[in-house]
């Protein structure tokens, strides 16, 4: 077998899994309201008959102080266990196994209950934390017992503790959080003591043979964070305790070093894991950025761990499992730890899906049902980008004939361009697995093509996915030499001077500017240099001094929008590129106006005061002229749909994506909508 190890069954806590490929938790949207529980069973029976060994639910509170948000997933009476029983049943009937997850949120629960083991606010939560009496405490730990009790009898496998990311255990654990001086603070062994309490009440309430999986933070990441030595001893006090497996965990939300988006290296956390190993008799589980077969395969080869914990990535496929067994991991539709359609909704409460399968958490309603061959219709589709792509394998997928033109030598789109910004080389994996599709379902592509109308006549369904085309502002010299556009440069037809103006400060400009500033396909150690994240057996909590080498270039990032430069940015994500981008000396220039490009450089006037800036709201307001010498002005000030083909009163002819709308041409958009139709022709 090609993954012998990832695909060996494991015995844990009396529980037999027949492979080591567990679904991390991840909060769905779906666990809030029992109305969505069957929709939440068919998203894990999906996964389960993909051949994942374990699931572990999104979090449920153990009473109302530890919510996420007002009224959020709860377990607290045998009214609502019961309601479990469509997802447990479901599961087990496809084969799998499935865990609950008992989360208390602490301070970081965004309501007015919330509480901690003191008093305070955390970065992330508007609303400031009580603290906890001590009956409050013991109470809190009857209650993770209760709720750990009332999953047994809903027929879940087992339970997680949350315990990492920053949530309330995190929150007894280190004295950044931790000021009690009775029996749970002061010292670092009696702040270990709630965890240890709560993991010896969970077991004696649910007895032997039934899963405890303890998650632990193994590198907090922020200052007074747990030591290495402390978190060595809280792994053995937990398994004393009675856990059956310690799965792993990196960083507090708060914590300003990135742990999960695409510019983070795969597995650059799983050494933590393999340190913890040798001090521990029961089995450890790595996570975060692990996302191939490949990946898992050697993290376990490595000795790192004994299990590997996923959950985006079966988000974006649910047959990983399977397509491994089979030999067909090229057909993965690999996760690229954008975040765009998964945290980013669940931070802003929407329904979590997928960017790269909008069917995620959608498995009821967006269904790509098969039609019989006398059903079967012949389909165009014009255009080769993430739309025209989507469009192509999903309408193949349900059996059609599909046809698929590309008027460049390459398909990809707009892809092949974010791919080659450093830290998204993840994209990549996005256009191996269509490429791969396209084969296995026998699409016909023809690339260097532009169809005639009349040709597309024969075809029963054409599908307009002609993208975009950036837009050129009309700036005074936009003409000069020393213009660029966006396209030009990334695709290496134009190439950029020492000194550069990047006009328009959107997700392009942010990625155009990392582009011009650091070379691609950046090694571990560096990226651990660059963030400051060290040996934890060096540093408390893995925190250590940042390193950067000299950026290549000069950077100057416009808009003309008051500052602050990008808002829109994902939310998940959009700090780690400001924060890259201001490590590198870049100067953010936002209320700009454009006056002139000419020999010495770019013109601009930059309205500041009037209260354009939170930070001094009183300033006057000013106009001041600048001349920015530099050597290239680089053109990320949106795009334009290219829709020269579009038919829309013929009901055949269907326009998608950034063809459709380029306001907001955004892969997430463009690939669900393109599946949305697939799905109904
Ligand atoms: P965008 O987000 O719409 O940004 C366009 C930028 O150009 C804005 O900063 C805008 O700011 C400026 N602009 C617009 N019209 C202009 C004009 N006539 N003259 C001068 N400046 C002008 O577009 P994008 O950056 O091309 O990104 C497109 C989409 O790609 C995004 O919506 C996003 O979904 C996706 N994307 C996201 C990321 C990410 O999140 N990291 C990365 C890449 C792409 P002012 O109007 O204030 O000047
Ligand atoms: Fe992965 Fe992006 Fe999909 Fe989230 S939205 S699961 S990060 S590919």
């Amino acid at each position: 077998m090609p993954y012998d190890r990832l695909l060996a069954p494991i015995t844990i806590g009396g529980v037999t899994l027949p492979n080591r490929v567990v679904m991390g938790s991840m909060h769905t949207g779906m666990e809030d309201r029992s109305k969505h529980f069957g929709e939440l069973a068919e998203y894990f029976a999906e996964r389960a008959r993909g051949g994942t060994a374990l699931m572990i639910t999104g979090g449920f509170a153990p009473d109302a102080t530890g919510w996420l948000l007002p009224a959020g997933s709860q377990l607290t009476s045998s009214r609502a266990a019961d309601k479990h029983q469509v997802i447990t049943d479901a599961v087990h009937e496809a084969g799998g196994r499935i865990a609950l997850q008992i989360l208390h949120a602490g301070r970081y629960g965004y309501h007015p209950l919330v509480k901690s083991a003191s008093a305070g606010k955390s970065p992330i939560s508007k609303f400031a934390a009580r603290a906890m009496s001590g009956k409050d405490v013991e109470r809190t730990i009857g209650h993770y017992a209760r709720a750990a009790r009332l999953a047994m009898q809903a027929g879940y496998d087992g339970v997680e503790i949350m315990g990492s990311e920053g949530y309330l255990i995190n929150q007894f654990l280190t004295a950044r959080t931790n000021q009690r001086t009775d029996q749970w603070g002061g010292s670092a062994s009696n702040r270990m003591r709630f965890p240890e309490q709560v993991v010896r009440r969970v077991r004696e309430s649910v007895g032997e043979g039934f899963l405890l999986i303890y998650r632990q933070s193994l590198l907090d990441l922020v200052p007074d964070g747990q030591s290495w030595e402390e978190t060595v001893e809280l792994a053995q006090r937990v398994e004393q305790a009675g856990a059956s497996v310690i799965n792993t965990g990196i960083g507090w939300h708060e914590a300003r070093i990135p742990t999960i988006v695409t510019s983070v290296p795969r597995g650059a956390f799983a050494s933590v894991t393999g340190k913890l190993r040798s001090h521990v008799q029961v089995p450890v589980m790595a996570s975060n950025r692990i996302n191939t077969p490949e990946v898992a395969e050697q993290i376990l080869a490595d000795g790192q761990a004994d299990l590997v914990s996923m959950a985006r990535p079966l988000l974006a496929d649910p047959e990983f499992v399977r397509k491994a067994e089979q030999d067909r991991a090229d057909e993965i539709n690999t996760c690229i730890a954008c975040n765009q359609a998964c945290l980013d909704h669940t931070f802003k409460n929407q329904r979590a899906s997928c960017l790269v399968n909008p069917r995620a958490g959608r498995e009821t309603t967006l269904r790509l049902v098969p039609v019989g061959p006398h059903a079967a219709r012949s389909v165009a589709v014009v255009g080769a980008g993430p739309a025209g792509l989507a469009a192509a394998v999903a309408s193949a997928e349900r059996g059609h004939r599909v046809t698929l033109f590309e008027e460049q030598d390459e398909i990809g789109g707009q892809f092949r361009y974010a791919m080659r910004i450093p830290g998204k080389e993840e994209f990549a994996e996005t256009l191996r697995y269509y490429t791969r599709r396209l084969q296995v379902l026998g699409v016909e592509v023809r690339t260097g093509t532009r169809p005639a109308e009349a040709e597309l006549a024969a075809y029963d369904h054409t599908v307009v996915a002609t993208g975009v085309t950036p837009r050129i502002p009309p700036i005074p010299g936009i003409e000069h030499p020393k213009v660029v556009m966006y396209d030009d440069l990334l695709s290496g037809r134009a190439t950029a001077g020492a000194r550069v103006a990047v006009i328009g400060a959107g997700g392009i400009g942010f990625d155009v500017s990392e582009y011009l500033l650091h070379d691609g396909d950046e090694t571990l150690q560096h990226w651990k240099a660059r963030w400051g994240v060290m040996d934890p057996e060096q540093t408390r909590a893995g925190l250590g001094p940042k390193h950067d080498e000299a950026p290549k270039r000069t950077v100057h990032l416009l808009q003309r929008r008051p500052a602050p430069l990008g808002k829109g940015l994902g939310k998940t994500s959009g700090w780690v590129h400001r924060q890259t981008l201001k490590d590198s000396g870049v100067e953010f220039i936002g209320g700009v106006t454009y006056d002139l490009i000419d020999d010495e450089g770019l013109h601009i006037t930059v309205r500041t005061g009037d209260g354009r800036d939170s930070k001094e709201p009183d300033a006057e307001a000013r106009s001041d002229q600048r001349l920015l010498e530099v050597d290239t002005i680089v053109i990320c000030a949106g795009q334009e749909s290219v829709r020269e083909m579009a038919s829309p009163d013929d009901p055949s002819w269907h326009l998608v994506g950034g063809a459709d709308v380029a306001a907001e041409v955004d892969a997430k958009r463009a690939i669900r909508q393109a599946t949305e139709l697939a799905a109904r022709l």
